[in-house]
C-alpha cells in the first residue's frame, strides 16, 4: 500500500554526494532520508581501487562506500534502498513531493538531488563483466593503473580525444577507436591528438566484444571494420569508453536551470534555480566530477539546506509561498 512519509530533507541518490549530504544533514539533527535505487555507493561501486581520496592512499571503492554509509547512518540519516524515484515536484505551498515508482510519497520542505549521472555504455558483450577490471569510464580515476600498458579509448568527441591525450601520461600506447572517419572533437583537441606519437587512431571501427584472461582482466578487443566487415583482435589491457554522459535529472518535474549539456546549474550554496532544491555531485554543472568534489558540494548543500529550513521556521512566508525571499547563508 502506498504510504506518505514526512522528512525535513529528502536526498535522492546514495553516491558519495548523497551519503555525505546525509551525514551532514543527520548531524544537524534534521530528519533525513536518502533514497537509493540500488545499494549505497554510486560510482564508488564501479571503481575497484581509489587512490585520490585524501587520507586514503589506497582504498577499495566498495570499502569507502561502506564507510560513507556507516558514517551517515551513525548521525541519524535513514537509508532506503531499492527505491526508484519517479518524480520530484514543488507544490504551491513550497513543499516538495517526491514520488516513487511504488507510489510512496516523501513530503519535505527541502530536497537535495545527488542522483549523479550515467556514462553511456557501448552495450557490447564483456563490457559490464570487465567494468573495473580493465573497462573504465573515467581517465582521471583509473588512468594511473595502466602505466606502461597498451590501452584503447572509444569515441570521437571532445571527451574521448582529450582523455586519450591525458592517458598517454601513463599508458605506453593508446588506440583511439572511432566508428567514423571524422572526429567530432574540436580542431584544437584533434591537432593535439594527431601530434601525440603515443596515440594511433583506428578509423571506421567498432568494438564487438571485450575479452578477458583467466584472471578475469581485459586481454583484447574484438574489432570490426564497419566498411569491410573485417574482424580482428586488438591486444589491450584497458578500454576507456567516452561516448557521452547523461546527468540523471529526468525526475525533476518542473523546469530547473541547467547548462546546455543538461547538468543542473546551482549558486555557490548548491541551490538550484528552485528555492529549497539543492544539487551536489555529478548531477551538477561544474568543471570536474570526482569523489572529492562530490563531498565538497554535498557539505555545502546540506548546510545550506539547514539554513534554508531555519529561515522557513523563523517565519518567512514569502520564502515558503513564493519560493523567493532573502536568507543569508
Ligand atoms: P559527444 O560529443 O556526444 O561524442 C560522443 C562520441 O562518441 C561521438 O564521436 C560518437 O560518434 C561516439 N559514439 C556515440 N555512441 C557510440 C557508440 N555506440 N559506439 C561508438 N561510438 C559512439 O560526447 P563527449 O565527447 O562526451 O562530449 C560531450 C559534451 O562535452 C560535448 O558538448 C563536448 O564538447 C563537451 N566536452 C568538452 C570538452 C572540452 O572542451 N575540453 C571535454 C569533454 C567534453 P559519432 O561522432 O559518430 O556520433
Amino acid at each position: 500500500m502506498a504510504t506518505t512519509f514526512t522528512y525535513d530533507v529528502v536526498i535522492i541518490g546514495a553516491g558519495p554526494a548523497g551519503m555525505c549530504a546525509g551525514m551532514y544533514a543527520g548531524r544537524s539533527m534534521l530528519k533525513t532520508v536518502v533514497l537509493e535505487r540500488g545499494f549505497p555507493g554510486g560510482e564508488l561501486l564501479n571503481t575497484e581501487l581509489i587512490e585520490d581520496y585524501p587520507g586514503f592512499e589506497h582504498v577499495l571503492g566498495h570499502e569507502l562506500a561502506q564507510k560513507f554509509a556507516d558514517h551517515a547512518a551513525k548521525f541519524g540519516a535513514e537509508f532506503k534502498t531499492g527505491v526508484i524515484v519517479e518524480s520530484v515536484r514543488k507544490l504551491g505551498d513550497g513543499t516538495f513531493e517526491t514520488r516513487t515508482e511504488s507510489g510512496d510519497l516523501y513530503v519535505s520542505p527541502s530536497v537535495i538531488i545527488t542522483a549523479g549521472g550515467t556514462p553511456v555504455k557501448l552495450g557490447v558483450p564483456g563490457e559490464l563483466e570487465y567494468a573495473g577490471k580493465g573497462v573504465s569510464y573515467c581517465a582521471i580515476c583509473d588512468g594511473a593503473f595502466f602505466r606502461e600498458q597498451t590501452i584503447a579509448v572509444i569515441g570521437g568527441g571532445d571527451a574521448a580525444v582529450e582523455e586519450s591525450d591525458f592517458l598517454t601520461r601513463y599508458a605506453s600506447k593508446v588506440y583511439l577507436i572511432h566508428r567514423r572517419h571524422e572526429l567530432r572533437a574540436s580542431k584544437i583537441l584533434q591537432e593535439r591528438l594527431l601530434s601525440n606519437p603515443k596515440i594511433e587512431v583506428i578509423w571506421d571501427t567498432v568494438v564487438d566484444r571485450v575479452e578477458g584472461d583467466e584472471q578475469g582482466l581485459v586481454r583484447s578487443l574484438k574489432l570490426r571494420d564497419v566498411n569491410t566487415g573485417d574482424e580482428r583482435d586488438l591486444a589491450v589491457t584497458g578500454m576507456f569508453v567516452f561516448i557521452g554522459f547523461r546527468p540523471n535529472t529526468g525526475i525533476i518535474a518542473d523546469h530547473v536551470a541547467h547548462d546546455d549539456m543538461g547538468y543542473l546549474v546551482t549558486d555557490a550554496n548548491m541551490q538550484t534555480s528552485m528555492r529549497g532544491l539543492f544539487a551536489a555531485g555529478d548531477v551538477r554543472s561544474q568543471l570536474t566530477r570526482q569523489v572529492t568534489t562530490a563531498v565538497g558540494d554535498a557539505t555545502t548543500a546540506a548546510i545550506a539546506a539547514e539554513k534554508y529550513l531555519k529561515a522557513l521556521e523563523d517565519g518567512n512566508p514569502a520564502e515558503r509561498l513564493a519560493g523567493t525571499g532573502g536568507y543569508a547563508v
